[in-house]
Formats: structure tokens, sequence, C-alpha cells
């Protein structure tokens, strides 16, 4: 399949992962928007949040879990989480992701 994140998740293109575990991969935003820019994948192609089913719901709350516990890992005090939805919500990539975005924020993802 031709999709940037599933080969990410293969580890067939190169990225800064910063946690991994069964279900998802977290990487670093190739083009920061903030100082702290991560992306939470699922490793499952779901192509968005249109997309998304009821049977995927566990899922989806494990995606805001993990961004909980990087963030207070990272010792951020606040934060934005981010699903862009479908070309007119601004998402380009067609694989469901999460954005965690700390610090100073330049522009919305
Ligand atoms: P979207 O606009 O789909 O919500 O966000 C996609 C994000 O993925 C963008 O912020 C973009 O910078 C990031 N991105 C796109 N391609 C790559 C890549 O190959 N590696 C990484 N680490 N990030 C990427
Ligand atoms: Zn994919």
């Amino acid at each position: 399949m031709d999709c940037i994140f599933c080969k990410i998740i293969a580890k067939e293109v190169p990225s800064d992962i910063i946690y991994e575990d069964e279900k998802a991969i977290v990487i670093k935003d190739i083009h920061p928007k903030a100082q702290v820019h991560l992306l939470i994948i699922p490793k499952k192609h779901i192509i968005s949040v249109a997309q998304i089913e009821k049977s995927d719901k566990v899922l989806a709350g494990e995606l805001i879990l993990i961004s909980k516990k990087i963030a207070e890992d990272r010792g951020l005090k606040g934060y934005k989480l981010v699903f862009n939805v479908g070309r007119e919500g601004g998402q380009m990539v067609d694989h469901l992701h999460l954005h965690l975005l700390g610090g100073k924020v330049s522009e919305m993802p």
C-alpha cells in the first residue's frame, strides 16, 4: 500500500520514533509546527476519523492515553491534540494520526 505512515510503521522509511507498542507508534513530525510536535499513529491503516468504526473505539482511546503519557513524561504542562479530517480539514496524509503540539505553536498543523 502506498501509504507513508504504513511505510514508517514497517520501518521501510526512517523516522524519529519516540514510542512504540503493539497498537501504535509515535514519531516526531518532519515539519514541526511547535516546539514539541509529535504524531501518534495507530498501526492499523484507518484513513481518518471519518472512517473510524465502533470496533475501533478502544484503539481511538489508546491514542489519547498515549498522548497523555508522553506529555507527562516530557513535563508538558499544557498541549494541543489535533485530528485533521479530510482535505478540507487540513489532512494531507490519509492514515489516521493525532498531532500532539506542545510549547510555542507557530501555526496549526
Ligand atoms: P496532516 O496534515 O495529514 O494532519 O498531517 C500530516 C503530518 O505528517 C504533517 O504535519 C507532516 O509534516 C507530517 N509528515 C508527512 N510526511 C512525513 C514523513 O515522511 N515523516 C514524518 N516524520 N512526518 C511526516
Ligand atoms: Zn497507512
